[in-house]
């Protein structure tokens, strides 16, 4: 087997710092190093020459044939003395690890005791996973794929008289039977006034007639999230909202067919900001226009008003501007977008029709 990218990265930045072996610790980069998928309950020790996956009795058969490139070490992923052992034996005098994702906690009680000399790692992964491998986007792709062809079975659901949070499961429900793990993270819908906050997550409020509804949700399939927003109406829209559904569809198309090869997240960031500012609407956006999309749903890339980030090629990113008037209500579009080999944006999220919907 040819090896891993993540691992020749790492065993590179070994090299590089002077250090003999790495603990991966968050369920997120076990998985990417590793692909193993029970969550939470492995450990991986990566040295310049071997590399161990420490699980339990549970999962033995599953990382034989997920990380069967791994060495298994039979033992409960958090046990010190396993470890120690391990760490004696393939003498590993300066150990790193995932200083970004270990609590306190589990620094002073177990990597201190480990026995090496510890040195933190840093956005090592966090660089890694931004830049997306062919294989990586389409399984984000994928991603998005279950979940927009979801929202459309959902639609149907979509009237006054039922609760947010009815919507959601029912947007939910659609994901899983399509095969998506889970929802990639807590559904948002928020509708009516509601719709003022950007993160309502779905509540028992009934949807009613005349309701803007702000459904921001993904799914996590593939060991990738999806992200999308869509803001419907349920009835007749006021005359200010379907202006502002107007607004921010121009705003998010002009950054998508604005963008530039070597422009910054802040560059794009404007692109937006600026229409929605030309309208006279600049103070109710609020928040970034974008963000890093990958294992985990926020995962680096700022496209921010403050972003230096150069937007690269193999980045996955959101391009998600938004108008929230308090008392009024809000609207979001959000789709997932890459730099293609044109130079231009590329959509990541298939997406049903951008053209304001009434149900
Ligand atoms: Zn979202
Ligand atoms: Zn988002």
């Amino acid at each position: 087997m040819e090896e891993r990218r993540v691992v020749s990265t790492v065993r590179k930045f070994l090299e590089e710092k002077g250090y003999d072996g790495l603990i991966v610790s968050s369920w997120q980069n076990v998985y990417y190093c590793s692909s193993f998928t029970g969550y939470g309950d492995a450990l991986l020790l990566i040295t310049k020459t071997k590399k161990f996956i420490v699980t339990d009795s549970r999962y033995y058969v599953q990382a034989e044939k997920q990380s069967g490139d791994f060495e298994l070490v039979k033992s409960p992923a958090w046990s010190l003395e396993k470890m120690t052992e391990l760490v004696k034996q393939e003498n590993v005098k300066k150990l790193g690890y995932e200083d970004l994702a270990v609590l306190h906690t589990m620094y002073v009680n177990y990597f201190e005791k480990l026995g090496a000399e510890l040195f933190g790692v840093g956005d090592l992964f966090l660089k890694s996973r931004v830049i997306k491998t062919p294989e990586e986007i389409a399984r984000v792709e994928a991603a998005c794929d279950l979940a927009s062809a979801a929202l459309e079975r959902t639609f149907k659901y979509i009237k006054a008289g039922v609760t947010e949070i009815g919507l959601a499961a029912r947007l939910e429900y659609e994901m899983r039977t399509a095969g998506a793990d889970k929802p990639s993270f807590d559904t948002i819908i928020a509708s009516g006034v509601r719709g003022s906050m950007p993160h309502g997550t779905a509540s028992d409020k009934v949807i009613e007639e005349g309701d803007g509804v702000t459904i921001d949700f993904g799914a996590f399939y593939g060991g990738m999230c999806s992200d999308m927003t869509r803001t419907v109406f349920v009835g007749e829209p006021s005359a200010e909202m379907r202006k502002i559904y107007e607004v921010v569809k121009e705003a998010q198309q002009t950054a998508i067919d604005g963008y530039k090869p070597g422009m910054k997240g802040k560059d794009l960031d404007k692109l937006a900001r600026d229409v929605i500012a030309g309208y006279g609407y600049g103070e109710y956006f609020g928040h970034s226009l974008g963000h890093g999309v990958g294992i985990d749903v926020h995962e680096g890339v700022p496209v921010s008003p403050g972003s230096e980030l150069v937007l690269e090629k193999g980045m996955i990113f959101s391009v998600e501007p938004g108008i929230y008037v308090p008392g009024l209500g809000g609207v979001r579009i959000e789709d997932l977008v890459t730099i293609g080999d044109n130079g231009k944006l590329r959509m990541v999220t298939k997406a049903p029709v951008k053209d304001l919907l009434i149900f």
